[in-house]
């Protein structure tokens, strides 16, 4: 079963940076290597992927490769998106976002997918944000695109800032979280599994 998925990100919507140059980097600097068939930009990991992530804890056992771990699944790193808007990916049983202001929980978040502001009030202080935000506590995030990469239990592994440079290369900033059972909420549309 997988773990879970590392899920980096851009932080805003502006600047978002063109896919071929983006792969082409992320392929230069080893993140990534084979193309996995029949999904579209989904790719295994690349020769120095242990390089481009920091590993907490006990020394990293990723299935990486098939002969090592036959029969396995093997950790893949695959783009989602663009979407021609935003969208939330969170884990199926993520705890609640919380308001930034005043850290109350907002467990009803889902009820504000794709009302017409978008914005989420505060039942402890009274303030209004947008869902993008909320602090997600590194469970969930909001964005056009992702980098999703499997295999990874929540908190296992963090991008280096090498890796974060890379991704940054176009201007804007990224950030990452880490989702178990990840689906995507679309406006106004049932959550989809990844
Ligand atoms: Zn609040």
């Amino acid at each position: 079963m997988n773990p879970g998925y590392l899920m980096l990100h851009p932080a805003t919507d502006q600047p978002l940076p063109e896919i071929p140059p983006l792969l082409a980097r992320l392929a230069e600097t080893g993140l990534i290597g084979q193309a996995v068939p029949d999904t579209p930009h989904c790719f295994r990991a690349g020769a120095d992927f242990l390089q481009r992530l920091t590993f907490l804890g006990c020394s990293p056992n990723l299935p990486l490769d098939g002969d090592q771990h036959p029969g396995e699944a093997l950790c893949t790193i695959r783009l989602l998106g663009p979407f021609p808007s935003a969208v939330i990916i969170s884990g199926e049983n993520c705890r609640p976002p919380r308001c930034r202001a005043c850290r109350h929980p907002l467990p009803e978040w889902r009820t504000y997918l794709g009302s017409a502001n978008n914005g989420i009030r505060c039942p402890g202080c009274g303030r209004e944000s947008g869902l993008r935000d909320l602090n997600w506590r590194q469970m969930g995030g909001t964005a056009r695109l992702f980098i999703a990469i499997s295999q990874v239990f929540p908190g296992e592994a963090v991008p280096t800032a090498g890796l974060m440079q890379t991704l940054q290369q176009e201007g804007g900033e990224w950030d990452y979280f880490y989702a178990q059972q990840p689906r995507l909420w679309q406006d106004g549309q049932e959550p989809g599994k990844l």
